[in-house]
């Protein structure tokens, strides 16, 4: 069976800014009527909205338009509580977000597309997709993300990452919240862009990680979630490269691309459970805009993250994106904190 690892990598990017733009135009209109967030617990306790239900949809129609069949795409939602009576509300909900963008889309079709983002990752290659990173964020009007990469050969490829209330301009606060949002992309040996949602591919920028140099101070970043990222060792692991400077707090991958665009030398997410695994699509997209951008991206012992085992990074701990003057010394400072 083919898969997409056989197009040229300008036209999958060309297909997934094109889906994760919609994407975020589905998860806007959420925003954008009162009372309609519809937030649910899933079976691990963890909130889902309309909304990622909705941009699930959004991406994987897109993607069957734009892309030659199959579609091979490993996104975290699941359409069981979609279904029957009980699901009801929920998917009238989605459907009205995807029909912002898909005006002709039946609640039917928002079933079947969210079931089809929800294949196993194969070796030869595969989308994944968090189709709204940092539900938390979106659910507080903050910080989220619209994560979308292509894995081949056990590494990310091609990535789109919608941030839609982040600010496309750099000279702002880190964690400001801009309605306009900004849209990062990459592909792998290609370099790394961002350009504002709703603006054509053509404009997007180049993006360049910041240098460091021990006598610059540290910018760092964090989860806001202290059961995401154990954020006194994150201090502890800071103050022993020098800095006394707090993390600022931001949701979702959006954390990558700050430290892609230059605005943060680093982004630490420090292990709170030993037994955590990250999961493919909370990483795939960031990282690699990251590491095009120049940073340096591993887990916190300084291991490559690896892609190759299925939907969790198994053989990683933590995430340390650095500038490449800071990275080893944060990578020193863990193992000894
Ligand atoms: P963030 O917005 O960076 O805090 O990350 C949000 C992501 O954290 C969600 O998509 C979850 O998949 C993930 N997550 C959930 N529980 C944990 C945990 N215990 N440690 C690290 N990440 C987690
Ligand atoms: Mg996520």
């Amino acid at each position: 069976m083919p898969t997409h690892a056989a197009c040229p990598p300008t036209e999958l990017l060309r297909a997934a800014t094109a889906a994760v733009e919609a994407a975020c135009r589905a998860t806007r209109s959420v925003h954008d009527r009162p009372g309609e967030i519809h937030a649910h617990l899933k079976e691990d306790r963890s909130p889902v909205t309309i909304a990622d239900f909705a941009a699930q949809a959004v991406v994987v129609l897109t993607l069957e338009r734009l892309l030659p069949p199959p579609l091979r795409l490993v996104g975290e939602e699941r359409p069981e509580v979609l279904e029957g009576e009980a699901g009801r509300t929920l998917l009238d909900a989605a459907t009205a977000a995807v029909r912002t963008v898909l005006p002709d889309v039946r609640p039917e079709d928002v079933i079947a597309a969210v079931h089809r983002g929800t294949a196993e990752p194969d070796a030869r290659g595969f989308w994944t997709l968090d189709p709204v990173d940092g539900t938390k964020g979106f659910l507080r009007r903050q910080q989220y993300a619209v994560a979308l990469a292509f894995i081949a050969d056990g590494r990310p490829s091609v990535a789109a990452l919608g941030c839609p209330h982040l600010p496309a301009a750099i000279d702002g606060d880190v964690d400001s919240s801009d309605p306009r949002g900004c849209l990062a992309s990459a592909t792998l040996g290609g370099g790394a862009t961002i350009r504002p949602l709703g603006t054509a591919d053509g404009d997007a920028r180049r993006i360049r990680a910041a240098r460091w140099s021990p006598s610059t101070g540290i910018v760092s970043c964090e989860s806001v979630e202290s059961s995401h990222s154990k954020q006194d060792r994150t201090a502890a692991v800071l103050a022993r490269c020098g800095s006394s400077a707090p993390p600022v707090r931001l949701d979702s991958q959006c954390k990558y691309a700050v430290v892609a665009r230059g605005q943060a030398h680093a982004y630490l997410r420090l292990p709170t459970k030993k037994d955590y695994v990250e999961r493919i699509w909370d990483h795939a997209a960031g990282s690699l805009v990251a590491t095009e951008a120049g940073a340096v991206v591993t887990d916190c012992e300084g291991r490559p993250l690896d892609f190759r085992h299925g939907r969790g990074l198994e053989r990683n701990r933590g995430i340390v994106a650095a500038s490449p003057e800071l990275h080893p010394r944060l990578i020193e400072a863990i193992a000894r904190t």
